[in-house]
């Protein structure tokens, strides 16, 4: 399990309905663009849901003003506007579909197999 060290603090954002994107859902977004599996459990540290939607956050107490979606139980997502703790194992992957599912070619990536 997750310990104090291995966390990120992420803030939620409601960027679900204005943003949409090629993908079926944001938690296919997450999965098609390296995410991988999906958790069995919601990342946030505490939780035991199962994650079933794509979350959009942004980290927290960082300079990186990205947008990134992470898989969250439906319980946290609906937490709009609140900061929470996350496993780090959990990919961050970004929510721009400039970089992503809206770039006429499949994307290479460098990072997470
Ligand atoms: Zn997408
Ligand atoms: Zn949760």
């Amino acid at each position: 399990m997750a310990n104090q060290r291995d966390c990120m603090k992420v803030t939620n954002i409601n960027g679900t309905i204005d943003n949409t994107c090629k993908c079926a859902t944001w938690l296919d977004h997450w999965k098609n663009f390296g995410g991988g599996s999906p958790p069995i459990y919601c990342p946030e540290l505490s939780c035991t849901e199962r994650p079933e939607v794509g979350a959009h956050v942004q980290r927290a107490n960082s300079t990186d003003q990205q947008w990134y979606i992470i898989p969250l139980c439906k319980g946290h997502n609906a937490k709009t506007g609140q900061t929470i703790t996350i496993s780090e194992l959990v990919a961050l992957v970004s929510a721009n579909v400039s970089e992503t599912c809206g770039k006429p070619a499949k994307p290479l990536f460098t990072s997470e197999a």
